[in-house]
């Protein structure tokens, strides 16, 4: 029997993407697995239930999606949801195991693969083609952008006209990993004047190389395991709340994209800070969302306009606001996964596929998993 894999609509509330789009459906189906959605899972992002059927899928009820032998979910399915997997079947997404794990653990320990992308690791170059992570921050990096010049009253290029001389934004990412060196690019392309910052040492040298200036601090250099930043000590965010307080002032807006796997996003912007910028400011907080975000104040999904006029702009998945792009990108990730496991048409999971076995979720001894 071939491998039938199934995408399920999200019910994350804000979410619009979808695991699998048609273009890649037809690739899966010509390599002969029998693949089946959920009926108006792409909806939201512009992919019909025709598109599907004519790439070669089965249009399913959620209860049929669940009976595949592997299932796919840009988000980690409610409980109940999980709580319907069997012994033998296998779910994949960005399933934020590092988050909390115990719906996740339990599936494992009844029988069920899980293979969570948020576990990749980056560092293997075979990786990159299942790097959800670096698709979707990439998304929210460019969507940041375009959010913040959508809520600042001015230009963000030099504008000389007739009527007088306009001068550039200054904007100022803080974190530039993925999202942060996209942000810092595609505020440049739009002609504002960039300044970048980070903790890892490594990303000076990037920040520059992206044509930005990197925000002279004195204080913290923080690079932690695998590549990442390690979590500041209480002196150390301290130390940076305050001298970021000290340039914060002089930009028009500041989008910040600070993480450190598994914990909760450091609060590099205070109250006070905010407080401290000019009328018509704008903050984007890619971070924002329910374990606090990069800015005090900040709310996952909402615009606020402060006392002081400034408008933050919270948003943990930001890739969601443009789900087309980046459905597409995370369905042709899965592809890359399921080429992984899936060998003339068996799936098999390679003890010795370090990027594969870094991601699953396992049981090690009776009642424990990691
Ligand atoms: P992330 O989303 O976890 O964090 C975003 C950025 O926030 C990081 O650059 C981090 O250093 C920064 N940060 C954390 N705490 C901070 C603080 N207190 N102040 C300022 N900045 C802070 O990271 P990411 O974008 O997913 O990736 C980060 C790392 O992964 C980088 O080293 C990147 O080069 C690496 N990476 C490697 C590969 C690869 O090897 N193929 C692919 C993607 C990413």
């Amino acid at each position: 029997m071939p491998v039938s894999v199934a995408a399920l609509k999200e019910r994350a509330p804000g979410e619009k993407r979808v695991a699998l789009v048609p273009e890649v459906v037809a690739t899966l189906v010509s390599n002969g697995l029998t693949v089946m959605i959920e009926s108006g899972a792409g909806e939201h992002a512009f992919y019909s239930d025709d598109d599907y059927k004519k790439a070669g899928a089965k249009m399913v009820s959620a209860a049929e999606a669940l009976k595949a032998t592997i299932v796919l979910s840009v988000n980690r399915p409610p409980t109940a949801t999980i709580a319907k997997f069997k012994k033998g079947q296998f779910l994949i997404g960005q399933l934020r195991s590092l988050v909390e794990a115990e719906d996740l653990e339990n599936a494992a320990r009844r029988g069920v693969t899980v293979i969570t992308l948020d576990r990749l690791p980056r560092e293997v170059s075979r990786a990159q083609t299942m790097d959800v992570l670096s698709s979707q921050a990439s998304v929210a990096g460019y969507r940041a952008v375009v959010a913040a010049a959508e809520a600042y009253t001015r230009y963000f290029p030099m504008m000389m006209t007739a009527a007088g001389t306009a001068r550039p934004a200054k904007v100022l990412v803080l974190g530039a990993g993925v999202a942060g060196l996209q942000a810092i690019g595609s505020a440049r392309r739009l002609g504002a004047q960039v300044s970048g910052y980070d903790i890892r040492a490594a990303a000076r040298e990037e920040i520059l190389s992206m044509g930005a200036q990197f925000l002279e601090m004195g204080s913290v250099s923080a690079t932690g395991k695998g590549g990442y930043a390690r979590a500041l000590t209480k002196e150390e965010t301290a130390k940076q709340q305050k001298e970021l307080s000290q340039q914060i002032a002089k930009f028009d807006i500041v989008i910040t994209t600070a993480n450190v796997p598994g914990r909760k996003p450091p609060v590099l912007v205070t109250k006070e800070t905010v407080a401290a910028m000019a009328p018509g400011s704008v903050i984007v907080d890619t971070a924002s969302g329910p374990f606090g975000g990069n800015v005090e104040g900040s709310v996952s999904g909402e615009r606020i306009v402060t006392k002081n006029r400034v408008t933050i702009i919270g948003s943990h998945i930001f890739a969601a606001q443009m789900p087309s792009a980046a459905s597409n990108a995370f369905a042709k990730n899965m592809s890359a996964v399921l080429d992984s496991i899936i060998k003339e048409g068996q799936i098999v999971i390679d003890p010795s596929d370090e990027v594969i076995t870094a991601m699953l979720v396992s049981v090690t001894k009776k009642g424990a998993a990691k």
